[in-house]
């Protein structure tokens, strides 16, 4: 679903991805951890086209991200087919972006009426059967400001999945909430990926990541330092800099 291939990525004279490469396979639950700083999110924003990569391959199900293929040629994707394939990649992050202005409800079905042109109606619908699905059915006419972070990051998930993504990213989704909400976010991303959901997760969580991931990234500087299955890594890393790392955040 997604492959790098010597992905690489500056801003001015720094070289902030410095060849990343891995895949990811279709309803692969793909976890990513490294310390601050090391590019992890810099990485999702070049999935999910918010930058444009410097060098190197990257594909999101089979197409190349900002680029078309013609024969041996590449061509920019031009800025209105950069928002028609964004919008089948969903994201969440660490800090619960709903708009402030509208409610649980309004927040989702936002961009399938004015984006996909869908009735107001149809999206009514499904935006109702999404928050039944987070455990808010009762918040629906709730603005923002009157859900806890938890519940904010749980619409942030359903407004993403309106839009039926065939990739979610999420960065750090829960690391800015209170601990005691952490499990509910959770509980919503395990059932996702039993259903079969693409998913690159940025993530502290170790016991997420040994428990529902399919494989495990361990980045440091730019580069993949590690990979492989969760458990695998957590319990018996292979570089001396994973199990610093590991030794800090376990
Ligand atoms: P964290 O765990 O703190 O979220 P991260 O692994 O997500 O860290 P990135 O946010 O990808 O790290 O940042 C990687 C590096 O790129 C950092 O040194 C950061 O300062 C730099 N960087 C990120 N965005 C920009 C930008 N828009 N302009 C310049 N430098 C940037
Ligand atoms: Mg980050």
């Amino acid at each position: 679903m997604v492959k790098a291939e010597g992905v690489r990525k500056s801003y001015g004279q720094v070289e902030v991805l410095k060849g990343i490469d891995l895949e990811v396979r279709q309803g692969e639950v793909f976890c990513l951890i490294g310390p601050s700083g090391s590019g992890k999110s810099t990485f999702l924003r070049c999935i999910n086209h918010l930058e444009k990569i410097n060098g190197g391959f990257l594909s999101v199900d089979g197409e190349l991200v900002g680029y078309r293929q013609k024969g041996d040629r590449l061509y920019e994707l031009k800025d209105r087919e950069v928002a028609v394939k964004r919008r089948d990649i969903g994201m969440v992050f660490q800090r619960f972006n709903l708009f402030p202005h509208m409610t649980a409800l309004q927040n989702i079905i936002e961009a399938p009426v004015q984006v996909k042109g869908e009735s107001r109606n149809e999206a009514k619908q499904r935006a109702m059967a999404l928050l039944e699905r987070v455990g808010l059915a009762d918040k629906a006419a709730n603005y923002p400001s009157q859900l806890s972070g938890g519940q904010q990051q749980r619409v942030a998930i359903a407004r993403a999945l309106a839009m039926k993504p065939k990739l979610m990213l999420f960065d750090e989704p829960t690391s800015a909430l209170d601990p005691e909400l952490v499990g509910d976010v959770l509980d919503v991303m395990r059932d996702l990926a039993r259903e079969g959901m693409t998913m690159i997760v940025v993530t502290h969580e170790m016991g997420f990541a040994r428990e529902v991931g399919d494989a495990l990234v361990f980045m440091d500087g730019g580069v993949v330092v590690e990979s492989g299955h969760p458990r695998e890594v957590l319990t018996n890393p292979q570089h001396e800099r994973t199990r610093a790392f590991l030794s800090k955040v376990l």
